[in-house]
């Protein structure tokens, strides 16, 4: 009957054009948090770029060769200052507040440099109860572990185009384990 086939295209119409609505909407809340995220990710950025930090990661950087925590007060301040910020970036990481493959992409390096100087300000820390905490920077070492783990495709890593390095980026930023699950071996 021509009124009901009416009646139908109406009806299909309208579901489409719910169902469109529901697509829109939903794009806006992706793009809305991607935006968010960048714009927490510049904020740190300029944060982790500034002059202290970038001298606090390479007294950080350095302290396994000089086999010495600086005595200088300014010195081991600016240390700790400098962990605690990557412990945030850390955080924000793992909280998707900045986007994760962002954070590896562009520290992967700096983070590998410190990783060894950290280690030994934690046991440092840890044998002289400095912070208050059992283990100091709760965070920062799944982010140290993940920048370990992390291959670019940028000319910075030598290249790896092998299934195996495919895969490993791809996943790179998956199963961010949570501060209580101890690392892996
Ligand atoms: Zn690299």
């Amino acid at each position: 009957m021509p009124m009901n086939r009416f009646q139908a295209s109406k009806d299909l119409i309208a579901i489409t054009i719910a169902a469109l609505a529901v697509v829109v909407s939903l794009l806006t809340v992706i793009l809305q948090r991607r935006q968010g995220q960048r714009a927490a990710y510049r904020e740190m950025y300029t944060t982790l770029m500034s002059e202290d930090l970038h001298r606090g990661r390479f007294l950080i950087k350095d302290l396994p060769q000089t086999e010495d925590i600086p005595n200088n007060e300014s010195d081991s301040r600016l240390i700790y200052r400098t962990l605690g910020v990557f412990d945030n970036l850390a955080m924000f990481a793992r909280q998707r507040v900045v986007p994760r493959r962002w954070v590896l992409e562009v520290w992967h390096h700096p983070l590998k440099d410190m990783h060894e100087g950290a280690n030994i300000i934690r046991q440092k820390a840890i044998e002289t109860k400095d912070s208050g905490a059992i283990s100091p920077w709760p965070q920062l070492w799944i982010l140290l572990d993940k920048a370990e783990a992390y291959h670019s495709t940028f000319p910075c890593c030598p290249p790896d185009n092998g299934w195996h390095g495919r895969v490993r980026r791809l996943t790179a930023t998956w199963h961010w384990r949570s501060p209580g699950q101890p690392a892996k071996p």
